[in-house]
C-alpha cells in the first residue's frame, strides 16, 4: 500500500462531471507497480475556471494531466507545443509539463484506439464510422493511420456530417500518408446497405447502447445501425464500439452472435491512459496488464 506523503506528487484528470471517471483506479494501480510517488486524482472543473486551473497546476509542479469532456478543444489553445495527433484531431486528452512552467499537449485517444486493431492489417480496407463527434475525430485519424482506403461516416445532422467530413478531409491533405475517400451518409439512407454489406469495420463512436438500464434486448433501440440495415452484416466484419458499459454492448453481443470479431472500449481507455503515463514519466514499459485488471474490477463492482 502506497503512503501519502510530503513528496508524493500530483497527477490527474481534468473534467466536468469527472466522478464516474475510471481513470484514477488505472493510473494509481500502475504508480504502485511502478513505485512512483504519485497520486492521480480526477479533478473537477468547469468551463469558466479551467485556464486558472490548468496554470495552477502548473505552479504547483503537477507531473501530468488528462483532459476529458467539455475541455478537450479548448484546453489545445493553453499549450505551448501540440503532437501531430493533437493537430490532426483538434483536440487534447494529455498535458505533459515543460521545464519553463508551460505545458505542451498530446492526444493519445489515437494511440489507444488503434491498439486493439494492430493485430490485423488493414491496409486498403474499407470501414464504416457512426457519429461525428469528438472521438470520431480521433477514430478517423486512426483509420488514416491504419492505411484504411474509404471511411464512409454515418450522421443524423446532414449540415453537421458535411461539417465534419470536410474538417477531416481537408486536415488530411497536410498529412504525409495515404490518402483514404471520407464520405458522409446519413443513417437512413439506402446506399448504408451496401456499404454495410462490403464493410472490414464498423466502429460505433456514438453514446447509442450505453443506456446503463439496458437489458440485452436486441429488437431494442439501442443497437446502432436499426433492424433492417443489421440483416445485411457478413460475419468477415469485424465491429468495435467505443462503448465500455455494459460490457458487451448489446451492438457486440448481436454482433458476435452473427460470428463477427468484437472490440469494446476498454482496450482504447487502457492503452490511452498507458500512453500518457509513458509521456509523464518517462518509463519504457507501463503496467499495462494491471491498469486493465484494475479498471475491469473496478467495473464488475461499481456498475
Ligand atoms: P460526442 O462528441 O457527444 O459525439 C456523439 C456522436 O454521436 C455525435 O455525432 C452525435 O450525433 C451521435 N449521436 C448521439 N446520439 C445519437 C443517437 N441517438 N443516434 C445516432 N447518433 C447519435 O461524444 P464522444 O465524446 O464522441 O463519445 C461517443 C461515445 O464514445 C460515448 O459513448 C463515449 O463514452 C465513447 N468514448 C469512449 C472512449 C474510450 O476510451 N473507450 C473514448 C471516448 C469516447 P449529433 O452530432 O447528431 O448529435
Amino acid at each position: 500500500m502506497r503512503i501519502i506523503s510530503a513528496e508524493t506528487s500530483l497527477v490527474g484528470v481534468i473534467g466536468h462531471p469527472i466522478s464516474h471517471s475510471l481513470s484514477p483506479v488505472m493510473h494509481n494501480a500502475a504508480l504502485q507497480e511502478m513505485n512512483l510517488n504519485w497520486c492521480y486524482l480526477a479533478i473537477p472543473c468547469e468551463t469558466k475556471n479551467l485556464k486558472q486551473v490548468i496554470h495552477a497546476l502548473r505552479a504547483i509542479d503537477c507531473k501530468g494531466l488528462n483532459i476529458t469532456i467539455p475541455h478537450k478543444e479548448k484546453s489545445l489553445l493553453m499549450c505551448k507545443e501540440i503532437s501531430y495527433a493533437a493537430n490532426e484531431i483538434g483536440a487534447i486528452n494529455t498535458l505533459i509539463p515543460n521545464l519553463d512552467g508551460s505545458w505542451n499537449g498530446d492526444n493519445t485517444d489515437v494511440e489507444g484506439f488503434i491498439s486493439p486493431l494492430k493485430l490485423k492489417d488493414w491496409n486498403k480496407k474499407k470501414a464504416i464510422l457512426l457519429g461525428s463527434g469528438g472521438s470520431a475525430r480521433a477514430v478517423i485519424t486512426g483509420l488514416k493511420l491504419l492505411n484504411f482506403k474509404e471511411i464512409i461516416v454515418v450522421g443524423r445532422q446532414s449540415n453537421k456530417l458535411q461539417l465534419f467530413i470536410n474538417d477531416m478531409s481537408s486536415e488530411y491533405e497536410n498529412s504525409k500518408n495515404f490518402s483514404p475517400l471520407i464520405k458522409g451518409i446519413l443513417e437512413h439512407d439506402v446506399e448504408l446497405i451496401e456499404y454495410i454489406k462490403n464493410a472490414d469495420l464498423i466502429v460505433n463512436a456514438t453514446p447509442v447502447g450505453m443506456n446503463k438500464n439496458t437489458k440485452y434486448n436486441l429488437d431494442s433501440i439501442n443497437i446502432p445501425l436499426g433492424e433492417e440495415i443489421w440483416k445485411n452484416l457478413e460475419n468477415t466484419t469485424t465491429l468495435y464500439d467505443l462503448i465500455y458499459t455494459p460490457r458487451p454492448t448489446p451492438w457486440l453481443l448481436n454482433a458476435a452472435k452473427k460470428g463477427c470479431n468484437t472490440i469494446d472500449g476498454l482496450e482504447m481507455l487502457v492503452q490511452q491512459g498507458a500512453a500518457s503515463m509513458k509521456l509523464w514519466s518517462g518509463f519504457k514499459e507501463i503496467p499495462i496488464e494491471i491498469m486493465r485488471q484494475a479498471a475491469k474490477n473496478h467495473l464488475k463492482n461499481y456498475s
